[in-house]
């Protein structure tokens, strides 16, 4: 439930933002509709930029701030309760799970990638995390980070987004295409084997307090919890799970059969699962209020700012 709410709201956002932006594209034909700062959660890569010069310069980015506090609130997430960014927020987890159970009805089941290619394809997406890290957290220099985040290129990149999205070019989706029948075929194809953003905060979470524990005097080995987890980790035969991939969704705990023999524990003690879904959303709202707060959520981009870039937009490439 709580993802759907996410993903409605992220649709919502990006209307809202698509009118935002056609406004100006129209050169104030159509209606003006304020700029929801939540759109920058789309800008994980420019965030990471933000981020360096955050800790090198102490300039926290003013053009889209909202992107480094959601950045730092997913982060924050993953320290204390795991991936639960991917299973309760991200609307590609969302779409991903609902891809995989219209092909587990259609098919009566999803497939599995052979373990060898399986294990192979999931150092793909830690591959691609790597390059990024290395290519802004090593690679540009500080000045280089200065002028990206001061270049009309930043300002516009959540209208670039919107458009990836709104003008989609023959290329994309045809990869939008391959990933979402791989999706509707293999759990998770995406998220398991691609998403640089969920290899970061699955090496993160390796810190949360929080695991799935499984007790042994009260489990029947009926093998349940293995078979129903959206991240394939064999939970039946752990004690606890010890897994970047565990996006700490429940799944596993809400279907085991045997009172007591499973549950989320905190530094071992288990914890209701209400719980720990009432403690994901407070790190949610709190991350986001404290930039709120805190002056770092608005743009600092005026309404002239946006008017003379936004027809500019489709001519930046770079
Ligand atoms: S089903 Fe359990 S083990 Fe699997 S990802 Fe969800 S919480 Fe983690
Ligand atoms: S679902 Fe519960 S009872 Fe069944 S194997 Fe897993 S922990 Fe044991």
């Amino acid at each position: 439930m709580i993802q759907w709410l996410f993903f409605g709201w992220c649709l919502f956002l990006g209307v809202q933002f698509g009118l935002f932006v056609r406004h100006f594209e129209t050169m104030g034909r159509s209606g003006y509709f304020s700029r929801p700062p939540g759109v920058e959660g789309f800008l994980p890569i420019g965030s990471l930029v933000s981020l360096k010069t955050w800790l090198f310069t102490g300039h926290f980015d003013t053009v889209h701030p909202a992107a480094l506090v959601l950045f730092l609130t997913f982060v924050a997430m993953a320290l204390l309760t795991k991936k639960s960014f991917c299973s309760f927020i991200c609307p590609v987890g969302t779409l991903s799970e609902a891809s995989w159970k219209v092909g587990h009805k259609v098919f009566g089941r999803n497939f599995r990638v052979w373990r060898g290619l399986d294990l192979f394809l999931q150092f793909v997406k830690y591959a691609l995390l790597f390059f990024f890290i290395k290519l802004i957290l090593f690679g540009m220099p500080v000045f280089a980070l200065k002028e990206f985040l001061a270049a009309p290129y930043w300002a516009l990149a959540d209208v670039k987004m919107l458009h990836f999205f709104t003008r989609m070019s023959a290329t994309s989706i045809t990869v939008i295409a391959v990933l979402s029948l791989l999706s509707v075929i293999y759990k998770n194809f995406w998220c398991r084997y691609l998403c640089p953003y969920g290899a970061l905060l699955g090496m993160l979470s390796m810190l949360s307090p929080f695991k799935v524990s499984r007790y042994q005097d009260q489990c029947i080995d009926c093998s349940l919890c293995s078979r129903v987890c959206p991240a394939q980790i064999d939970v039946q035969h752990k004690v606890q799970v010890h897994s970047p991939e565990c996006t700490g969704c429940l799944t596993c705990v809400s279907n085991c059969p045997a009172k007591g023999a499973l549950a989320m524990a905190f530094v071992k003690q288990p914890v209701p699962g209400v719980l720990f879904v009432v403690i994901v959303m407070l790190l949610f709202g709190g991350g986001v209020l404290a930039g709120m707060l805190s002056g770092h959520w608005q743009t600092s981009l005026t309404y002239d700012d946006y008017r003379q870039l936004i027809p500019l937009a489709s001519r930046l490439s770079h």
